[in-house]
Parts: structure tokens; C-alpha cells; sequence
């Protein structure tokens, strides 16, 4: 399947990784729209929160969790947020799931 994100998983697209665990990885975005912007995908191809069911969703879970630990880790004491887009409406531009997690500024307050 052509998907950038599962070839960024298999390393045959280089990207700055910062976290990765047995389910998810973790990687700076590469057009930043904070000081931190980083990428949290689950390493099995999921083509957005649209494509969660039952079976799949479990991921999501460790995916807040690991947020959490990178905002930790980014020094994100004064906030932060999570982010995932959906399909063309949503501005979803990649068909692999994944969640924006943004910080280190204070961010526009208007969601939509
Ligand atoms: P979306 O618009 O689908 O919610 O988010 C896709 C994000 O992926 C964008 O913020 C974009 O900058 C980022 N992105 C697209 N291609 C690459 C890439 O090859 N490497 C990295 N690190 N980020 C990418
Ligand atoms: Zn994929």
C-alpha cells in the first residue's frame, strides 16, 4: 500500500522520531505549526478515526497515554493538545490515523 506513514514506520522514509512503543511511534511533524508539533500514529495502517472499530480501537488509548509522556518530556507544563483530523472536511491530508499533538505556545483558541 502506498501510504507515507507506514513507510515512515518501516524507516524507508527518514523522520525524526521521538517515542515509539510495540503499537505506536512518535515523530516531529516535518511543516510545524508549534513550537512542538509532533505526529502519534499507530503502526498498524488504521486510514483515519473513521476506520475504528471494536477491534482496532485500543490504540487510542495508548495513544493519549503516550501523548501525556511526550508533553512530559517536551516540558509542556503549561498546556497542550490533541488533534486528529478526519477526511476531506476535517482537512485530513494523510490516509493513516494519526493525532497531532501541539504545545509550547498558546494556541488559537478558535476550533472551527
Ligand atoms: P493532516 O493534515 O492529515 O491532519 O496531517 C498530516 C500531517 O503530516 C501534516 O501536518 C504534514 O505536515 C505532516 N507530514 C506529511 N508528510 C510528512 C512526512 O513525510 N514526514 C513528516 N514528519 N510529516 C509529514
Ligand atoms: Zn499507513
Amino acid at each position: 500500500m502506498d501510504c507515507i506513514f507506514c513507510k515512515i514506520i518501516k524507516g524507508e522514509i527518514p523522520s525524526e522520531k521521538v517515542y515509539e512503543t510495540e503499537n505506536l511511534v512518535a515523530f516531529k511533524d516535518i511543516s510545524p505549526m508549534a513550537p512542538v508539533h509532533i505526529l502519534i500514529i499507530p503502526k498498524t495502517h488504521i486510514g483515519g478515526a473513521d476506520e475504528l472499530n471494536e477491534d482496532n480501537a485500543a490504540v487510542v488509548s495508548e495513544i493519549m497515554l503516550a501523548a501525556r509522556h511526550i508533553a512530559e518530556a517536551f516540558n509542556l507544563d503549561n498546556g497542550w493538545r490533541v488533534v486528529t483530523n478526519v477526511k476531506e472536511d476535517g482537512g485530513q491530508t494523510v490516509r493513516h490515523l494519526h493525532f497531532h499533538l501541539l504545545g509550547g505556545k498558546k494556541l488559537n483558541t478558535e476550533l472551527a
